[in-house]
């Protein structure tokens, strides 16, 4: 009898199993369009004389007037004390933009553009400002001044684009591979496209095109507007090092209370829509949340964290930052949004350092880290939490996180960009000889040593985790917690 119920237990694992695979291997069931498997490949040919730039990725052209601005000032002692601004002394600079996109055949740089538009531009990120090849945040507009929305390489209409040029990443890939396939299992990731970049006539390399992390449209994270005349709204807020603009840094009950040293800003509404009396009730109503979350009632039926949060949200945000071990996330470039009367969800941003590329040091792939970050720490309290999302990860191992996904999307990245990574490292391959990753030898030499340093770390994290994902049980142990459970 034993083993029959045995028997019958496995032929339902096998079910399981195999509707999970069916589910990778059916396209109406992917939430994404996957760029490198759906569009233009580098094989498509074309029959141009080869005189120009012939590519069959997106390209982008970008005229300006002047120096972009946005690049960091430092003082005689090295210390950041600011960054640069346009001639007028502003943190945008007006300029040009046009995205030649057309999917029926390659692209060269004096195609007539699918997308021409007046934009203001400034250099973005925190590390990555110091980079020889910048990255951009890019925003549509009007001849008048005011926002313009527009499809982007096939993406939903938005004003607000960021340009990430991959530079520490030797692999080129990590961004793109991590939104595209997060967004298979979270109900928001970034949308990505790879493009090939031009600024002012000179070829800039590849590029990820990215949507940034704010409310469209039915596009980008789903909430609404603020309602006139009142303090209602959905909102985003970001964990990081604060915003230039003073409006939007909020003081929440984490930081009043020393469990947080970093600092949150309203990330949307944006800032001209933000009044003294809108900041302070997003403060609140984030402060109420955390303040639930650190009382002895987190984990009630009536008062719990699961009134306040997307449960399933916070246990894929943690899982996919684990599998990368991409330990800012928690910490800084944490992104998180509510609807009005909603809940709050995690969204991802940033997996420049992931996968074994943090600069200073290696991230040892035989730990756990998120479970002390700010709201994390009182959420592993829990043992249903720690349960749920030790499920979680083997229902991702058999799906987007199994080590055959992963190698296959990868390989498809590769042949998708093709050409586009010499054209890349024509410009910046002089970077193979300046290691800016400590130690030495973690540096990869060539394209295909850092492709092959993530495949290799994915197969060791994710042999690790599955060895021990259980011993995130010790985190919420009754032993651990006493104090905390009733
Ligand atoms: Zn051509």
């Amino acid at each position: 009898m034993k083993y029959s119920i045995f028997g019958i237990c496995a032929a339902i694992v096998m079910v399981c199993m195999s509707i999970g695979v069916m589910a990778l291997d059916s396209e109406s069931e992917s939430n994404r369009y996957h760029q490198h498997l759906e569009s233009r490949q580098p094989d498509a040919g074309c029959d141009c004389d080869g005189t120009e730039l012939c590519t069959h990725l997106p390209l982008v052209l970008i005229e300006t007037q002047e120096v972009i601005p946005g690049l960091p000032i430092r003082d005689e002692t090295g210390a950041e004390v600011g960054y640069t601004t346009t001639s007028a002394g502003e943190e945008m600079l007006r300029a040009r933009i046009s995205v030649i996109s057309d999917e029926s055949t390659n692209h060269h740089p004096s195609d007539e553009p699918d997308l021409e538009s007046e934009i203001m531009i400034r250099v973005r990120g925190n590390s990555s400002r110091y980079f020889d090849k910048s990255s951009y945040l890019v925003r549509l507009i009007e001849e008048d001044g005011t926002y313009r929305s527009e499809e982007m390489m096939g993406m939903a209409p938005h004003y607000e684009w960021a340009m990430h040029g991959p530079y520490l990443d030797k692999s080129l890939i990590r961004n793109y591979m991590w939104y595209n396939i997060t967004a298979e299992f979270m109900d928001y990731a970034p949308n990505v496209r790879f493009c090939e970049v031009i600024l002012n006539g000179e070829y800039q390399g590849l590029y990820v095109m990215t949507e940034t992390i704010t409310n469209g449209e039915d596009c980008r994270v789903d909430i609404s507007e603020p309602v006139e005349n009142t303090t209602i709204t959905g909102y985003v807020l970001r964990q990081d090092r604060g915003s230039h603009a003073e409006i939007r840094n909020i003081t929440t009950f984490t930081n009043y209370s020393y469990r947080n040293l970093q600092k949150i800003n309203i990330q949307y509404p944006r800032t001209g829509s933000l009044t003294p009396e809108l900041v302070e009730a997003i403060e609140q109503d984030f402060s109420d949340f955390e303040k639930s979350l650190y009382s002895y009632d987190y984990d009630t039926s009536d008062y719990g964290y699961q009134h306040d949060i997307d449960v399933q949200s916070f246990i894929d945000y943690f899982l996919i930052n684990e599998f990368t071990v991409n330990y800012d996330a928690g910490w800084l470039s944490t992104y998180l949004y509510k609807d009005i009367g909603g809940k709050y969800r995690m969204v991802i941003w940033d997996f420049n350092s992931s996968c074994d590329n943090y600069s200073h040091t290696l991230m040892d792939p035989q730990h756990f880290e998120t479970q002390y970050c700010t709201w994390y720490y009182m959420l592993m309290k829990d043992e249903r939490f720690i349960e749920r999302m030790i499920e979680r990860y083997q229902e991702l191992r058999q799906t987007y996180l199994s080590d055959e996904y992963l190698n296959q999307y990868i390989d498809d990245i590769v042949a998708y960009l093709g050409d586009a990574i010499d054209r890349n490292f024509e410009v910046w391959g002089y970077t193979f000889d300046d290691y800016m990753i400590s130690p030495d030898e973690r540096n990869p030499n060539s394209h295909e040593e850092a492709i092959q340093q993530i495949k290799d770390f994915i197969a060791e994290r994710g042999a690790w985790m599955d060895e021990n994902i259980e011993i995130l049980k010790q985190y919420g142990h009754e032993s651990k917690n006493k104090k905390f459970n009733h």
